[in-house]
């Protein structure tokens, strides 16, 4: 009895799978890809909806503030826009060449012997074209994007975008009046705890065993909250709902040698299967 705790206790995995965001969490921030992308949203809000120029900075750090994305933001407040025209032009012009082949990211993630799987906010173009640079492409079991989780990408008519009143979010923030209800959007991403929900339903995420690996606190606080493990990656020091820091995704080896445990366990397990098989 003693003996079966004790093969238990080290047979049993604390983690069976891996969850990554892909932006700065795969590659550096200092690959200088978020400012572009910044940028390209603030060009978008002025050359497609019609913001003025002096006004795009401020709105586009409240809407990220309050909706966890830009666009779900301008979504929330009545800007009425296609979803591939807004993914286009924020994320087709980006200066992709900047991100590098990485072998030693490829070689950590395929010698865990468990499931890795990918969930980002970004379109489905511009994840399989930032895991292609970074040379990943068979490193995940799935990539949950933008339109895994909004398939609709139906726009109003255009009656509806004339007639529409925008919801005046500045003033609101300047002046926050109780007895008005903040509008809701209608696009499903982190970190609204109901997209991490989903996706542990469609990937078949237990999250109690699973790490998960974003470089955005707000991601990794609500994260901790639906009961995952969380390693905040690029920072040095640890906040509320953080289990880990990592400065680099590279560090993965130091900061969890237990995921290498959970490769010996897998090897402890094939071995008795081996032995069990050659004496049946
Ligand atoms: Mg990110």
């Amino acid at each position: 009895m003693a003996y079966e705790e004790n093969f238990h206790q080290t047979s049993e995995a604390k983690y069976d799978c891996l969850l990554f965001d892909i932006d700065d969490t795969l590659y550096p921030l200092s690959s200088g890809l978020a400012m572009e992308v910044k940028k390209n949203i603030q060009e978008y809000m002025t050359q497609k909806l019609g913001i003025e120029e002096d006004k795009v900075q401020e709105l586009c750090l409240s809407l990220y503030k309050i909706y966890g994305t830009t666009m779900a933001g301008l979504k929330a407040v009545g800007y009425d826009f296609d979803y591939d025209d807004f993914h286009r032009f924020v994320h087709g012009r980006l200066p992709y060449t900047t991100l590098k082949r990485d072998p030693i990211l490829r070689n950590i993630i395929l010698s865990l012997p468990i499931r890795k799987v990918v969930f980002t906010n970004a379109d489905k173009a511009h994840a399989a074209k930032v895991i292609a640079r970074l040379g990943l492409e068979d490193c995940f079991e799935r990539i949950i994007c933008f339109e895994t989780l909004n398939p609709i990408t139906k726009t109003e008519s255009p009656v509806d975008t004339n007639t529409r009143e925008i919801f005046d979010i500045i003033s609101y923030i300047a002046n926050p009046n109780p007895s008005i209800e903040l509008p809701e959007t209608p696009v499903i991403c982190k970190p609204s705890e109901g997209a991490f929900e989903q996706v542990f339903k469609m990937a078949n995420i237990n999250p109690k065993k699973t790490l998960f690996f974003d470089d955005s606190i707000r991601n990794i606080q609500t994260g901790k909250r639906v009961d995952l493990h969380t390693v905040w990656v690029g920072a040095s020091h640890r906040e509320e709902g953080v289990d880990i820091a990592l400065e680099h995704i590279h560090n993965i080896h130091e900061a969890l040698p237990e995921l290498w445990e959970a490769d010996k366990a897998e090897e402890i397990r094939s071995r008795q299967k081996v032995a069990i098989e050659t004496i049946a």
